[in-house]
């Protein structure tokens, strides 16, 4: 059985001790009346984006939170979903002391992210239908391990961990448990954000980078318990989220209904793609997917890598990655992008 939580175990000494910088926008919050701004050392000629963003991004979090079921105070949102996984080390990992756990073939960012932060990054290998293993996980817990990477749906393999092993985690794991969900949106499943005042120790990351169709404006989304957004809020930087984006994203996310058509389209392309996929002759193997890309283990990747290029298509080729040796990654994209692929797989199994 769980013990008793408390976010303040986890967090660094220094972020519990730290007073953080209070911008200008922080200190007078604008109710819409007329007033003149003369605080922020800004350029007072108007030019759309002369003012500081709010940064606490309030029109953003007001709509994302509707959509998502959650009060604002669940949410932090980042310069991509790549800075908030920073954060998250910063907020919660003492450098050289403290461990976190992944589990590839998975998602590069955590291992980095580790590197950078110099936290030791133990590594569990997923079984080979690509799930967690709990109990090579837990093996590898000790005092110092804050954080697991759960990405789910998987990057590169496509699928999603099963609910009841994630629910294991969350429950036999006294730390934090972070489920990526960059991929959430390409799936039935439904959110982990649904299951937070379950769980204290779950913190979901999501992105505008995959199915919202955003990965040139850097939105990423974290929802968690408000004591762990209000700790992570005290070390991002002021600004983080700049006008242009919180403007681009609002708009977007707003037209729900266009981001679920492109979704469904994509979809579509995916079925496609994976019926052709199964006829190709040096495709051995395509594994099911619950996100926009599929992964397929083929004769030779360097080599299918390599003659894909030459016809104009990039693929991902995740060959060194383990458990996925000769496997290349194949996003969905337009009706179009998918026929030529489609053309040149087929002229390729024919040679
Ligand atoms: N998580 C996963 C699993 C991803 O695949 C990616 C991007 N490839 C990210 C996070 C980073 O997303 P963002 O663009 O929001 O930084």
């Amino acid at each position: 059985m769980k013990k008793e939580f408390s976010i303040n175990n986890f967090v660094r000494e220094n972020v519990k001790g730290l007073k953080p910088y209070s911008s200008a926008r922080d200190e007078y919050i604008s109710d819409g009346s007329k007033m003149v701004f003369l605080d922020a050392n800004e350029n007072p000629y108007e030019n759309g984006v002369n003012r500081y963003p709010d940064p606490q991004q309030r029109g953003l979090k007001a709509v994302l939170a509707a959509q998502k079921g959650v009060e604002p105070q669940h949410i932090l949102l980042g310069n991509g979903s790549d800075e908030v996984l920073d954060l998250l080390f910063r907020a919660f990992c003492e450098p050289k002391e403290d461990n976190v756990i992944s589990l590839p073939p998975t998602y590069g960012m955590y291992k980095v992210l580790s590197a950078i932060n110099n936290i030791e990054n133990r590594e569990v290998l997923l079984t080979p239908d690509f799930q967690p293993d709990v109990d090579a996980i837990l093996q590898q817990v000790d005092i110092h391990t804050k954080m697991i990477f759960l990405c789910s749906p998987n990057n590169p393999t496509g699928n999603s961990f099963s609910s009841d092993i994630i629910k294991e985690l969350l429950e036999c794991f006294q730390g934090l448990v972070v489920i990526d969900e960059a991929y959430i949106d390409f799936s039935s499943d439904t959110s982990w954000t649904t299951r937070l005042a379950e769980y204290p120790n779950l913190i979901v990351t999501q992105t505008l980078s995959k199915a919202y169709g955003m990965a040139g404006i850097r939105l990423g989304i974290c929802v968690a318990s408000s004591e762990i957004i209000n700790v992570v809020n005290k070390i991002k930087p002021p600004y983080n989220v700049n006008e242009l984006t919180q403007q681009k994203a609002f708009e977007r996310v707003k037209a729900l209904d266009l981001v679920e058509k492109e979704v469904g389209d994509i979809l579509a392309g995916k079925k496609e793609l994976l019926k052709v996929l199964k006829e190709i002759s040096f495709i051995e193997k395509v594994y099911a997917s619950d996100a926009n890309f599929v992964l397929a283990k083929v004769d030779n990747a360097d080599t299918r890598y390599q003659e894909l290029l030459s016809k104009g298509i990039v693929v991902r080729n995740r060959t060194t990655q383990p458990l996925c040796e000769n496997t290349l990654r194949f996003t969905i994209g337009t009706k179009e992008e998918n026929e030529q692929l489609i053309a040149v797989l087929r002229m390729l199994s024919k040679e």
